[in-house]
């Protein structure tokens, strides 16, 4: 045990996660990122480890078989477990990490504002196999082809008409766009209420109207599925929309979900950095690289140095982010200088371990030139580099973050 992990659970979830990774997820990852492929097999295998597709929802049970503390003055522990987790299976492959959790980000709106009924049907799709025998994976579409950063612009909408919603519009960038099985769409419902009318709408796959669109080629995280998402008169009942009545924010309900993942995002790229750390260290300690004995160097151990010093700050950031929110405290400001923190390290420590190793790190199929680009994306989605010093800022300043 030591100060990120302050009690057992948390500590067994990350050697657990962190044996899985390397026994599991690292034979597998080249092959993922080249074939631009879900590891379906893999996937079923999280599974069959606790690592379901509605864990979320489900709450801490899930993974550990036993229920978070009840109580106000308890402290909860998913948030630590999500970033715990979330590190070591990045720390396997980015993509094939976001392959096994992508579907938390569409079960974090349902976890925080959905009705027990919702959670129920959540659920109810998720469950078994789809007609391929993969296991159901859910998807959360917020950015559209305008509107990614300035969600305020969402042109996607959602008519009222009896009891029903009729949902219009293109969603793009979204994880697993292409196979989910669930969809958690956000939309306008009342143009003139502008930010207060924005909802999210649990939709089933095969709803007419709900067109599955073309999938992305992206340059990381490569194993997971991103893809377009069309509604054209989707007709959703009302009582799949989230948040129903006085409990929902509209606009705000995607920032206090975001808030929530930000903290495990920072955590993958915290992963990410760790993985191209280790790889360096090993290969400076065989001494290999260029075939000179290079830990006697003043400037590769600098250069460690330096990267162990960032990754340790930026775990630790990570880690503060998730305890707040694990104890009921405000987290925001946290939540974003861990997110934007750790992507910043995970770029810096793998294009070091990259300038470090030289030309053969260049090569396709090289386990560094692959981090390096999974890191860049850890910049753009989730809010960008920008947004997130915006909303620190905005913080610091006593501004309103919009
Ligand atoms: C791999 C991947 C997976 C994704 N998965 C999902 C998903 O599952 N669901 C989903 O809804 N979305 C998803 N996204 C979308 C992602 O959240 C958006 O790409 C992200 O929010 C940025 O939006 P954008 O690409 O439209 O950039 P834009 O908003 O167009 O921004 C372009 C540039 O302008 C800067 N900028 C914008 N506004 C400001 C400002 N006010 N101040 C300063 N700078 C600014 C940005 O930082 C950026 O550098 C995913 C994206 C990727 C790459």
């Amino acid at each position: 045990m030591d100060i990120f992990h302050d009690n057992a659970m948390l500590a067994g979830v990350r050697q657990m996660l962190g044996a899985f990774a390397k026994q599991y997820i690292r034979p597998v990852a080249m092959k993922h990122d080249r074939e631009e492929s879900m590891p379906w097999a893999l996937m079923k295998q999280a599974q069959a480890f606790g690592m379901t597709q509605t864990a979320v929802v489900d709450g801490r049970k899930a993974l550990t078989g036993k229920d978070d503390e009840e109580g106000a003055n308890k402290p909860k522990s998913q948030s630590r477990l999500g970033v715990v987790g979330s590190e070591e299976l990045a720390y396997g492959c980015a993509g094939v990490c976001l392959a096994i959790g992508g579907s938390g980000l569409a079960a974090s709106p349902v976890a925080r504002m959905g009705t027990e009924e919702q959670k129920q049907e959540f659920r109810r799709l998720l469950k078994g196999d789809d007609e391929h025998g993969h296991i159901k994976v859910a998807a959360m579409a917020l950015s559209e082809p305008s509107t990614g950063s300035d969600i305020s612009g969402l042109s996607t909408t959602a008519r009222p008409d009896d009891d029903h919603f009729v949902i219009n519009g293109h969603k793009q960038w979204i994880t697993n766009g292409q196979s989910a099985a669930a969809y958690v769409v956000w939309a306008q419902t009342d143009p003139s209420a502008g930010r207060a009318g924005v909802r999210g709408f649990l939709v089933a796959r095969g709803t007419p109207g709900l067109i599955p669109g073309r999938k992305e080629h992206k340059l990381g995280i490569r194993a997971s599925e991103t893809a377009q998402v069309h509604f054209e008169d989707c007709r959703v009942h009302k009582d799949m929309m989230l948040g129903i009545g006085a409990s929902s924010e509209g606009l705000g309900d995607t920032k206090k979900m975001l808030d929530s993942t930000r903290p495990m995002v920072g955590a993958q790229a915290v992963g990410i950095a760790r993985a191209a750390f280790d790889y360096l260290v090993e290969r400076v300690q065989g001494g290999t690289i260029h075939g000179t004995a290079l830990k006697q160097h003043q400037h590769v151990a600098f250069e460690l140095a330096e990267m162990e010093m960032e990754i340790q700050a930026a775990r630790a950031l990570v880690h503060k982010s998730a305890w707040m929110a694990d104890h009921g405290q405000d987290n925001v400001r946290m939540a974003s200088i861990a997110k934007a923190y750790g992507a910043k390290v995970a770029q810096d420590v793998t294009a070091r371990a990259l300038t470090l190793l030289g030309e053969e790190a260049l090569e396709p199929d090289h386990p560094v030139e692959k981090w390096y680009r999974d890191a860049k994306i850890y910049d753009i989605f989730e809010g960008t580099g920008q947004i997130q010093r915006r909303i620190i800022a905005r913080s610091i300043l006593g501004v309103n973050a919009t």
